[in-house]
């Protein structure tokens, strides 16, 4: 587990604030259709994919990232759009002069960033190759009014970067899905061969795009990207997929970006209903059809100091974080005085107060066991820390998992 001591300042002031305090402004999610861990970043050489190797020493990977549902994309994809399983259905697609498609029951994250901060279809935009692209749902509460924008343009993984890159260039969403189609075709094919190259043009893909954004000021520095794919393949065959085996369901979760933890390797076990809701945190909206949660193991957990004199601050350590109950909590006060100690959640409601006390300067060091002032443990998520001493207000988050 790492933990980082305070390393600089930064100011914030309202604890609601806090819960949209990320650096990230823009978000891109690529799926690699059909990539299977073994070739992918679970190959310990990266031979194939030594651009992805390289962004995960700067972002995060968490090394359990399963499929846990169907091992298909009509049904896996759906299920990262959802934050959850969801079941498709079939309706005569205008777009698609009357054909059948298929839409998803739940609301899709598109939906629910477009609705909830009131973003245009522009702004929200799913790059695929030229096909009838599936579609978000007809949900009462969301719908078409909220789908993104589908550019669906060319044939082949290239041409669909190359359409990517116009559209960062003259459209500069905020959030963008590339969908990239070719490994899994490849694979299908049984040639090995055209299976390899066919990852390796995407690792290219993904190594330039994300050159793309950290060249361009509209998304440098406030920009997280996330690859991921919807099935692996049989460990036994790689020319198919669709069962339970551990080719099927091991696949890979990388991010990169200005919240996320550098160089870490998560070991708490994540699927892909939870890349919704982590998307959701990150841009500051809600994915409450979701069974999915966000993976707040994976974004750095310092959230503001305000320094409240021109003395030292004081400094915290929080561990284990995540935890699966409570956490320890050391810091060390420049000075003696005056210490107040709380948790709160996210919605800025104080679970517990731990400590009302004048202290002497020095080391001090806390536990608490995950429950609030009345004894009840409290539901996995993400609290604050609140660290309030003579000389700063600390926060700091930690995120309970179950
Ligand atoms: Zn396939
Ligand atoms: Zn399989």
């Amino acid at each position: 587990m790492r933990v980082r001591p305070i390393l600089y300042l930064l100011i914030v002031t309202l604890l609601f604030q806090l819960t949209h305090a990320y650096e990230t402004e823009r978000v891109v999610l690529v799926i690699v259709d059909g990539l299977r861990y073994s070739e992918g970043l679970g190959d310990e050489a990266h031979d194939y994919v030594p651009r992805m190797a390289e962004m995960a020493d700067q972002g995060a990977i968490v090394g359990d990232f399963r499929n846990d549902g169907y091992t298909y994309t009509s049904r896996a994809i759906p299920a990262i759009w959802c934050g959850a399983w969801t079941d498709i259905n079939s309706f005569s697609d205008p777009d698609c002069g009357g054909s059948p498609n298929n839409y998803t029951e739940l609301p899709t994250v598109f939906e629910y960033y477009r609705r909830q901060l009131s973003r245009p279809a522009i702004d929200c935009v799913y790059t695929i190759k030229a096909l009838c692209p599936w579609k978000a749902s007809f949900h009462p509460e969301f719908g078409p009014d909220y789908w993104p924008l589908y550019h669906s343009v060319g044939s082949t993984d290239q041409d669909v970067w190359h359409e990517t890159e116009q559209i960062i260039a003259s459209q500069s969403p905020h959030f963008l899905l590339m969908y990239l189609a070719d490994v899994d075709h490849a694979g299908h094919s049984g040639i090995w061969n055209d299976y390899l190259q066919a990852i390796v043009t995407a690792d290219n893909i993904v190594g330039e795009l994300w050159e793309t954004i950290q060249a361009n000021p509209d998304y440098q520095d406030k920009t997280t990207l996330l690859v991921t794919n919807d099935h692996g393949r049989h460990d036994y065959n790689f020319s198919g997929h669709g069962d339970n085996c551990d080719g099927c369901r091991h696949i890979q979760l990388l991010a990169i970006g200005p919240d996320i933890y550098p160089g870490l390797v998560s070991d708490i076990p994540r699927v892909i209903p939870d890349v919704a809701p982590t998307i959701g945190e990150l841009l500051g909206f809600t994915t409450e059809y979701a069974s999915g949660t966000a993976m707040m193991e994976l974004i750095d957990e310092f959230v503001a100091i305000e320094p409240t004199s021109t003395r030292p601050v004081a400094e915290l350590i929080v561990f284990p974080n995540p935890s699966n109950q409570g956490t320890n909590i050391d810091f060390m006060l420049p000075v003696s005085g005056d210490v107040d100690l709380r948790i709160y959640d996210l919605m800025g409601r104080e679970v517990r107060n731990l400590l009302s006390a004048s202290l002497e300067a020095g080391p001090n060091s806390f536990s608490w066991n995950g429950t609030d002032e009345d004894g009840r443990t409290l539901p996995s998520g993400t609290y604050l820390i609140r660290l309030e001493t003579e000389t700063s207000l600390l926060f700091w988050k930690m995120a309970i998992i179950k």
